[in-house]
């Protein structure tokens, strides 16, 4: 790339791909049969495919690509416990109760993703560094303050508000007005927690077929025929992991996702003094908006990921690396020469009512439409799909009691996206009023 803004070792591919690269393989010969073919081999499909194995069934997992070449090598690794509705809105909506469990469920997920960590010892920067959000407002810093003290008075979840005056101590930018600490959230290095999962699914028998793309699906005389690019695949169950990588193979699941990209860069390699002046809180941090900045050190080399633009329809990584490089300079003027070693995008997966889903439509498994917070839902439910195929008694989860909507006219694709985003972006600056 000759635009300064690019270092000589800029490559258009994540960031995590350095220490977790992606495994180049030649796929083994596909089985005729098996008792589980998990379709794409993400932290859904991976962690569905460990528990299943673990409980004595013979599994495949088939994908498309390299193993991990979803979203689940591609992210930020911030590990939350949220989802796109609100704890206040699920109050209003659906009752204290109901809202209250809701969010416990989040809770059980996050803390799911860190006992596998343990369990497993993956190797993949786990730690509870606690997230930074900041604000842009003083309405935007009293609208914060209300959300988390109603997740700490209902949930007991703790937080710290961080005025104006103090927030040099987390963040070394004027772009906000104070923020707030959550300081039982994680971060992770989300590449070799995959990476993780994969060697352990692995080691349990999990046979994963890379190069694999499933191109359509039979059911005859109650026995699942999984047809693919490489030939046929028997199987009695069936489960799709493909989130943001629905496509129309599963017509009935592509009507229901609606992609939308994230992007992310990460700069050139920082003095610490640099690193300390901007992100001196160790954390992670977003912005108190709908369409969020997300930003926070490399955990394994001085560098700054930075994310942010998301939903935009492009294919055009350059061009996005210096949108993203101007937003960061924004945010940080003094970072203004330091240059970019990558950027990258991935894709999520948008549901029409905001909800991730897992169930059973037609004798097929799924669990899908995480909306931007796939990695400890993607594990955790991935998890839930299997106990529900070894009939456990530990299957239950609230995310399969809602109906999976489509709605006229939406048919799949994205479409929708610059809709979506362009009101979000509207209630974004709305919000920015003082
Ligand atoms: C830039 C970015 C930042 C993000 N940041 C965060 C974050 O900080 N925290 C968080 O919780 N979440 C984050 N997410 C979301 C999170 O990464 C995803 O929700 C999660 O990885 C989904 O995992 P998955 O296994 O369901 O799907 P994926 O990891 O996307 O895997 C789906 C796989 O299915 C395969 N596939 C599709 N169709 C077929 C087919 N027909 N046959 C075979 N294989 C197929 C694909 O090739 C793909 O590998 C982010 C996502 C992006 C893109």
């Amino acid at each position: 790339m000759s635009d300064p803004i690019f270092a000589e070792d800029f490559r258009a591919e994540p960031w995590w791909w350095h220490a977790a690269p992606r495994p180049e393989e030649t796929p083994a010969p596909l089985p005729a049969e098996t008792d589980v073919a998990v379709v794409g081999s993400g932290y859904t499909g991976l962690s569905c495919a460990l528990t299943l194995a673990r409980g004595g069934r013979d599994v495949a997992v088939l994908e498309a690509d390299t193993p991990g070449f979803g979203a689940s090598s591609r992210n930020a690794g911030f590990v939350g416990k949220v989802c796109k509705h609100g704890l206040g809105e699920l109050v209003d909506t659906l009752g204290e109760a109901k809202a209250v469990a809701v969010y416990r469920e989040l809770g059980a997920a996050w803390d799911y993703v860190a006992e596998l960590v343990e369990h497993e010892q993956i190797a993949c920067y786990f730690t509870r560094c606690g997230r930074f959000v900041a604000t842009a407002t003083a309405k935007q810093y009293e609208a914060l303050a209300r959300d988390l003290e109603l997740k700490e008075r209902l949930l007991g979840e703790p937080f710290e508000m961080v005025p104006h005056a103090e927030q040099r101590r987390e963040i070394g930018s004027q772009r906000f007005r104070g923020g707030a600490i959550m300081p039982s959230l994680g971060s992770i290095h989300p590449g070799l927690y995959h990476l993780g999962l994969l060697e352990r699914a692995r080691n349990a028998g999990v046979g994963i077929f890379g190069s694999t793309r499933v191109t359509g699906i039979r059911r005859e005389r109650g026995v699942f025929e999984v047809h693919t690019a490489r030939g046929a695949v028997r199987a009695r169950d069936v489960v799709i992991a493909t989130n943001g990588y629905t496509g129309r193979a599963t017509p009935w699941h592509y009507r229901r996702i609606v992609p939308f990209r994230g992007f992310m860069v990460a700069t050139e390699t920082l003095s610490t003094e640099q690193l300390e002046r901007a992100l001196p809180g160790h954390r992670t941090y977003h912005d108190y908006v709908n369409n969020i900045d997300f930003l926070r050190r490399a955990p394994d080399e001085p560098r700054i990921l930075f994310g942010g633009l998301t939903g935009t329809m492009t294919d055009d990584l350059a061009l996005m690396g210096r949108r993203l490089h101007a937003r960061l300079v924004a945010t940080f003027p003094e970072l203004e020469g330091v240059r970019l070693s990558r950027a990258w995008s991935g894709y999520c997966a948008g549901t029409l009512d905001l909800w991730p889903h897992l169930g059973v439509e037609d004798g097929i498994h799924y669990a899908m439409g995480y909306c931007y917070a796939g990695l400890p839902m993607g594990t955790w439910l991935g998890h839930k799909v299997a106990a529900r195929i070894l009939e456990r008694n530990d299957g239950h989860t609230l995310f399969a009691e809602r109906p999976f909507p489509a709605r006229f006219p939406f048919r799949g694709g994205s479409w929708p996206v610059p809709l979506a985003m362009a009101w979000y972006n509207f209630q974004d600056r709305l919000s920015m009023r003082e």
